[in-house]
């Protein structure tokens, strides 16, 4: 059958593609279709067609899936960062979970029955709307000239006016707003990207969900440097912005370069302190639920720091990948890929010694500061690549390092692309009795699970935890066991 450019097809819709589109098959030709979702059955016309697969427009539903509600966000098709927003909140659950597992099959090699025993009950947010503690609002002009804010439309930079995104704080308006407002008035230009002109780039707020604290960091195209007033009317901006309840940390950042990369090197604060605070609790499995135990860690953020954007479910995720070490306290950790800290100080409460081991100088800053400031004593950060650290320690057989180059439990925390080659290969010469893989790509995940499995471990638990409602990421946890020899 020959495909061309404005066929038009009814097609079935079966599955979800990685950047959110519906995928269905007409004769084992695959179909990419933008806001189609499994279970629709639509009419929709080729619009790009290469050798075994085509992209094609939704034209009309024909029937609707059964887990197709109303988006809440009036502008949720345009903007495409909620790309899955229109399919009901349990089947985007029931769609990441079978995801997990398919992957785990289908490149983890891993049987489908063992699978599905092992593989724990997804965990969902009661209300997964309001939960990103991180914004980055980009600003540009509209056609009239007036400064905009809101977010790119799908893979453009065309800014979609929206200062009230449905996955952030309600705050987030008000600062927004704010903003805008004080551009208007004193005529302080968005920045242009075409030109290169203007002088406001994007805007980042944080948000401490625990302890409230607001953070308002403004990227300008300035050079930076000693000056203190770099937005015309600064102080008058200020004292607005200061009001707002919470607020806590106001800070300008410096790019200059004509790139895609949000922010610059240098960053200043110009009202009160440079970081925000937020506080993680432990939280013990009650069946399938969490409650909140006594203990928790308060992490200092900087304006660009790496923080799990849902602080509800991250303290899910952490508690969970405790509980899946089984620490008794005795025993020594490796913490790889550990950013500012945060899992290693979880893992603190019931180890007796965890090393965490990451690649940017200032996260490792802030993880031994948090550490400091937590009064934890036992957790000693390591600045380098983890397939370099981890082979350099295994190297080393001096005295009293013994527990360094076999550890009782190893988490692992990489991102997308998964553990490099060497490290995997240094896990299994330093036989832990416990591995746990924290993922944010399930088929990076299934690959190296295989290679830990082909070197005598054992897939014992897995748990997908929900950290971006309304996309199609996933967060998920697992539990690997040294096989007995
Ligand atoms: N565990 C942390 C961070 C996870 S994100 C948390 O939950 O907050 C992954 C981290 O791995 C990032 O901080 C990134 O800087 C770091 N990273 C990336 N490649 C690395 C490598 N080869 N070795 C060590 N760390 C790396």
């Amino acid at each position: 059958m020959g495909f061309e450019k404005n066929q038009i097809y009814t097609v079935t819709i079966e599955d979800i593609g990685a950047e959110g589109e519906g995928i269905g098959k007409i004769e084992g030709f695959s179909l990419f279709v933008k806001d189609a979702l499994p279970g629709d059955v639509a009419k929709v016309k080729l619009t790009k067609v290469r050798k075994n697969y085509a992209f094609a427009r939704l034209e009309e539903i024909i029937k609707p899936s059964p887990g197709r509600v109303e988006p809440c966000c009036p502008v949720s098709r345009q903007c495409g960062g909620c790309q899955i927003q229109a399919l009901s909140y349990g089947k985007q659950l029931a769609f990441k979970q079978s995801k997990v597992e398919n992957n785990l099959v289908r490149i983890g090699g891993f049987e489908p029955e063992m699978i599905r025993e092992i593989m724990e009950p997804i965990i969902g947010m009661e209300s997964p709307w309001r939960y990103r503690n991180k914004a980055q609002y980009p600003f540009g002009c509209s056609k009239d000239g007036t400064p905009v804010t809101g977010f790119y439309a799908g893979r453009t930079h065309v800014i979609i006016p929206n200062t009230d995104c449905l996955l952030g704080a309600r705050e987030n308006k008000r600062i927004l707003d704010t903003i805008l407002k004080h551009m208007r008035q004193y005529q302080v230009a968005a920045y242009d990207e075409g030109t290169g002109q203007g002088l406001v780039r994007h805007v980042l707020v944080r948000k401490g969900f625990f302890t409230e604290e607001l953070m308002v960091c403004i990227v300008v195209n300035a050079p930076g440097g000693r000056k203190r007033e770099w937005i015309p009317e600064q102080n008058r901006l200020l004292d607005r912005l200061a009001l707002l309840p919470g607020m806590t940390s106001i800070s300008i950042n410096f790019n200059t370069e004509n790139t895609n990369v949000i922010m610059g090197k240098e960053t200043c604060t110009i009202w009160g302190r440079d970081k925000i605070r937020d506080r993680l609790h432990l939280l013990q499995a009650d069946g399938d639920d969490f409650i909140k135990t006594d203990r928790s860690i308060i992490y200092e953020i900087s304006p660009r720091s790496f923080y799990q954007v849902n602080s509800t479910q991250a303290e899910r995720l952490y508690s969970t990948a405790l509980s899946y070490a089984e620490l008794t306290g005795g025993e020594t950790v490796w913490d790889l890929y550990c950013g500012i800290g945060t899992i290693s100080l979880f893992l603190s409460f019931g180890a007796k010694q965890v090393y965490g081991v990451e690649v940017i100088p200032e996260a490792i800053e802030d993880a031994r500061e948090n550490a400091r400031k937590n009064g934890i004593t036992n957790v000693k950060f390591f600045e380098g690549k983890a397939e370099e650290v981890l082979p350099e320690f295994y190297g080393r057989a001096g005295e009293g390092e013994t527990d360094m180059r076999h550890p009782d439990v190893i988490v692992v925390d990489p991102p997308r692309k998964g553990c490099d080659e060497v490290t995997l290969e240094t896990i299994l010469k330093m036989q832990p009795e416990r591995v746990v893989y924290v993922s944010c790509d399930s088929a990076t995940l299934a690959r190296d699970l295989k290679i830990l499995c082909e070197g005598g471990y054992e897939l014992k638990r897995g748990r997908v935890c929900d950290q971006f409602c309304h996309s199609v990421h996933i967060e998920c946890v697992c539990l690997m066991t040294r096989k007995e020899k």
